[in-house]
């Protein structure tokens, strides 16, 4: 599913959705009038200034479209006549912030005490709520309050954009037309069928709305109404929240009664070649190549198939990966992200901390230097698609084939010492 943040650099997940709550209704900055930093044609301040001046033609020329979805005419005119573009949400659809978060900052944020706390206070007295949703969908309560943790702080940090207004400006000007015209029509729908009030239909900049921020698309083909009152309200209702979280996890393909990994020691002499997510073993097998449960309790489901993933390379915490970690990253596909929810629900399930050490002490690559890392790969022939300054399985694979060519540990992490190597060979 295309969710929340799909398009926003993996990297800082949530905290685009945190600056956007940042934004209060009362002082909005208004847009900086500048070119955006993708160098898209669609993004120069002169185009932006076009497209702007076009808004109401563009939403006009949407109609067609909204009545072939069932939306009617009074409900069209009602809910666009007095719209206008928010033009600060180009700045934020091409912020590039400088700095990529370190994973153990990320997970600090979003897994520490007072979080966890919270979460079980809820857990406890939705109880009956989360024993239904999990009856019938088979997904595990502890994920889906992660999820509701990570993404809105449980329902305490939504974002304030009205989503009509954030995805009919981002339908009609800027470089994800397309995309975001779908997920206008989609809010529309919301409204005219009326399933969460029309003022209580706000969120991120991106259109990301209620207690797990469900994008309109998303909602339109994930939501449920749980409580049977005869509306799908993933704002105002939690059982429909849950309801609908726990549904599109689902039909995303979530094995019930498996968890989604397991922090592991790696035994002395490992192949970190190994380390990659294209080689899956069953359980049984790694744990005859020597690896073990970091808390020392044994594997509960030897047959399960997973991989190792190292989020900071070989001086930081090894985790094996379930399948239903891929089913974590299709809500949002950044590995922190999916790290994050997956620790908050272990965290909430009672279980304790990450018992290996974050290497702290290492300097993270910024986004050019991730960028320049990858052209000098890409100079040597490593291939690993473009060079765009995330750090994803493909570049790790190049990083790995690289290290191991040097005769270094082939963790596949990006570390300064990497790029020096790159930059002196
Ligand atoms: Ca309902």
């Amino acid at each position: 599913s295309v969710h929340a943040l799909t398009f926003i650099v993996a990297a800082i997940g949530t905290l685009a959705t945190a600056a956007a709550q940042q934004t209060g209704p009362s002082n909005p900055p208004d847009w900086s009038g500048q070119s955006g930093a993708s160098g898209h044609p669609l993004m120069t301040a002169e185009a932006i200034r076009t497209a702007a001046a076009d808004f109401r033609n563009c939403l006009e020329r949407l109609w067609p479209e909204a009545a072939r979805r069932g939306v009617s005419r009074e409900s069209f005119i009602n809910h666009t006549a007095w719209l206008t573009p928010d033009l600060r949400i180009m700045d934020l659809l091409d912020a590039q912030p400088e700095f990529v978060r370190p994973v153990w900052d990320y997970l600090d944020g979003l897994t520490a005490e007072p979080r966890v706390r919270m979460g079980q206070e809820l857990l406890a007295k939705h109880r009956a709520v989360f024993d239904q949703v999990e009856q019938v969908y088979g997904v595990d309560r502890h994920i889906l309050a992660a999820i509701w943790g990570v993404e809105s702080r449980y329902g305490t940090m939504i974002g304030d954009r009205p989503v009509l207004r954030s995805t009919a400006t981002l339908a009609c000007i800027g470089r994800r037309q397309p995309f975001f015209r779908e997920e206008f029509l989609a809010a529309l729908e919301i409204l005219h069928r009326g399933d969460v009030r029309p003022d209580h239909l706000k969120g991120s900049w991106a259109g990301a709305f209620g207690p797990t921020q469900f994008m309109p698309t998303s909602f339109k083909r994930y939501a449920v109404d749980f409580d049977g009152d005869g509306r799908r309200d993933v704002v105002d209702s939690l059982p429909d929240v849950f309801a609908s979280t726990a549904n599109n996890l689902k039909q995303d393909g979530w094995t019930s009664g498996q968890s989604w990994g397991y922090e592991v020691l790696l035994p002395a002499g490992f192949d970190y070649m190994l380390a990659d997510r294209a080689r899956q073993f069953t359980v049984r097998e790694w744990e005859q190549m020597g690896l073990r449960r970091a808390d020392g309790r044994p594997f509960p489901r030897p047959d399960d198939r997973a991989y190792v993933l190292l989020p900071a390379g070989a001086q930081g915490p090894a985790f094996l990966m379930l399948p239903n970690f891929a089913v974590i990253m299709k809500y949002n596909p950044a590995e922190a992200y999916a790290l994050a929810i997956g620790h908050l629900a272990d965290r909430l399930r009672g279980e304790g901390p990450i018992l290996q050490p974050w290497p702290r002490h290492e300097p993270v690559l910024t986004r050019e230097e991730r960028r320049e890392l990858q052209e000098r790969l890409l100079r040597r022939g490593f291939d690993l698609g473009e060079a765009d300054g995330r750090i994803g399985p493909r570049s790790r694979a190049a990083i790995r084939q690289f290290q191991a060519s040097l005769g270094l540990i082939p963790d596949g992490f990006a570390s300064v010492a990497i790029l020096q190597r790159l930059r002196d060979h």
